[in-house]
């Protein structure tokens, strides 16, 4: 089959029935069909369509190892610094159709199945089935272009306790309740997983944070399961745009949901690990899926940068603002993310080297830097778009305002100095959408906690960055200052 259009996506879909709840109801129909849901399913079946525009087919699809038939360029195993170029080209142009906004499409996950696969004898230590297992199941996704989200955390119900301890000693997190000739047994809940009512296939995988330890071996597994499994429910919050077509959430709301398990059975051609809490802590790295998770992300989020960018500059030509000093100093700020950004992904590609299985990887120490960073700095953008357009951001009448009733109002009174008035209110409320609604609080939720808690996520970068030649030379500057001092009476 190779690389989908979106009515393929789609159509598949809508043959399925996955539980889903949401707005206080169990969704009957096609979720392709469900109005919280429908905006989202065709943005996303547009960047299904893109991978068979001409002039994008190229970048965003290449050439099957196994079939010879077009799949998407984020399974492009990377042998050369050339081919990480090609990826980034691929993650950009789906990236900068949603101006960034949307983190789940599908190149993330391919991503950390292309190097997950590259590195299936790695599985084989846990079980020789896991390394045939996960090289199938990538296999799979990429020849049928299926789009996969993940879940990672436990419940959030006491922190201070691992999840064999949680409330009145109960299990609540997803854990194996039993094994047999089939497969294995899941029952209990993972926190999130966004997308889950709209994609094909959930990847249940250990946390990239969170470490295991022995009592945890009942909750260490790395298994995919299809959405529409038997006993799997997704209990999804309430959508962000409440029917009213916002531009951003209208178009670009991926539904969260908490994902329940209930006694859902999973064969084992779907298991990748089970019960090595060891591996589980060690499954990203060992196999370098995070760094081309990261070099995914980092592109994303670049894209996402750069239209905050756009968006800010176009604010101040349109009221006239940027005359003002501080003004051009946050514009200047915004620039910067925009250019460290830029730099840190090259500088990985540039630095880029061959890992054990043979997969040319992106160096992790500017990728690592980047997904620490952007998680604090994501949230000075929105911070930003408030401060220049301040109550221009409540003067935001809609499309029916601006064809109705209210049309001359919005032609006299919101005009600006560079926008007649519709196109004035459009503008603004974009950039509200993208820094005061819903949708944008949703949206600094996600980018804080993308990979994880940050101050943990900290503590590891820490830990993984050898500090002691920096420590030495500044011991052997001290020394050298002090045998130089003349000694003071
Ligand atoms: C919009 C959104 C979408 C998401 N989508 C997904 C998804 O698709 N799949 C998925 O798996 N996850 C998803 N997540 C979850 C994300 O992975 C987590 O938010 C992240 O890992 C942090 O975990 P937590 O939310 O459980 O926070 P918690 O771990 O509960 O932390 C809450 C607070 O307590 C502090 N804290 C808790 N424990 C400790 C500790 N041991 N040491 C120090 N401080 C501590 C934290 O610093 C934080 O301030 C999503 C999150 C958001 C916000």
């Amino acid at each position: 089959m190779g690389a989908r259009t979106g009515q393929e996506y789609i159509e598949r879909l809508a043959q399925t029935r996955p539980s889903v709840e949401i707005n206080g109801e169990r969704v009957a129909g096609p979720v392709t069909e469900h109005p919280a849901l429908a905006g989202v399913v065709r943005s996303y079946a547009e960047l299904y369509d893109l991978q068979h525009d001409p002039v994008l087919r190229d970048v965003l699809t290449c050439e099957s190892p196994s079939s010879g038939e077009r799949v998407g360029s984020s399974f492009l195993i990377p042998r050369t610094a050339q081919d990480l170029v090609r990826r980034r080209a691929g993650f950009k142009a789906w990236a900068d159709h949603s101006l960034g906004t949307l983190g789940r499409t599908g190149d993330y996950l391919n991503s950390a199945l292309m190097a997950l696969s590259e590195a299936g004898d790695w599985f084989a230590q846990a079980d020789p089935r896991f390394a045939g297992n996960i090289r199938a199941y990538c296999e799979m996704v990429r020849e049928q272009d299926l789009l996969t989200t993940h879940t990672l955390i436990p419940p959030q119900a006491n922190r201070a306790v691992g999840p064999a301890q949680q409330i009145d000693g109960r299990a609540l997190g997803a854990h194996v309740v039993s094994q047999d000739a089939d497969g294995i047994l899941i029952r209990g809940a993972r926190m999130l997983a966004t997308i889950g009512p709209i994609a094909d296939e959930l990847l249940v995988f250990p946390s990239t944070v969170l470490r295991g330890t022995p009592e945890d071996a009942p909750y260490s597994f790395a298994f995919a399961i299809n959405c529409d499994a038997q006993g799997l429910r997704f209990v999804c919050r309430e959508n962000l745009d409440y029917g009213r077509r916002h531009p951003l959430g209208g178009r670009f709301d991926e539904i969260d949901a908490v994902v329940v398990f209930d006694d859902v059975r999973v064969p084992w051609e779907r298991v990748f690990l089970l019960g090595r809490p060891e591996l589980c802590n060690a499954f990203y790295t060992d196999t370098s899926a995070v760094v081309h998770m990261t070099h995914q992300v980092a592109t994303r989020t670049t894209a996402k940068a750069e239209a905050f960018l756009g968006l800010a500059s176009l604010i101040t030509d349109a009221i006239g603002i940027e005359q003002f000093s501080h003004i051009q100093e946050d514009l200047a700020e915004m620039a910067v993310i925009v250019g460290v950004l830029h730099a840190l992904v090259r500088a990985a590609e540039a630095d880029a080297s061959v890992n054990v299985y043979g997969v040319m990887t992106p160096a992790w120490e500017p990728l690592n830097t980047a997904r620490n960073w952007f998680p604090k700095v994501s949230q000075r953008l929105p911070e930003i778009v408030r401060k220049f357009g301040a109550s221009g951001l409540m003067a935001v009448p809609t499309e029916g305002d601006i064809a109705g009733s209210a049309g001359a109002d919005i032609e006299r009174y919101l005009q600006s100095a560079a926008l007649q008035g519709p196109e004035r209110v459009r503008l603004f409320r974009l950039a509200w959408d993208l820094s005061v609604s819903g949708f944008a609080g949703r949206q600094n939720l996600y980018e804080y906690y993308f990979f994880g808690d940050p101050v943990r996520m900290a503590g590891a970068l820490l830990q993984a960055t050898d500090r002691e030649p920096y420590k030495q030379r500044v011991r052997a500057f001290l020394h050298r200052v002090s045998e130089s001092e003349p000694v003071v009476a």
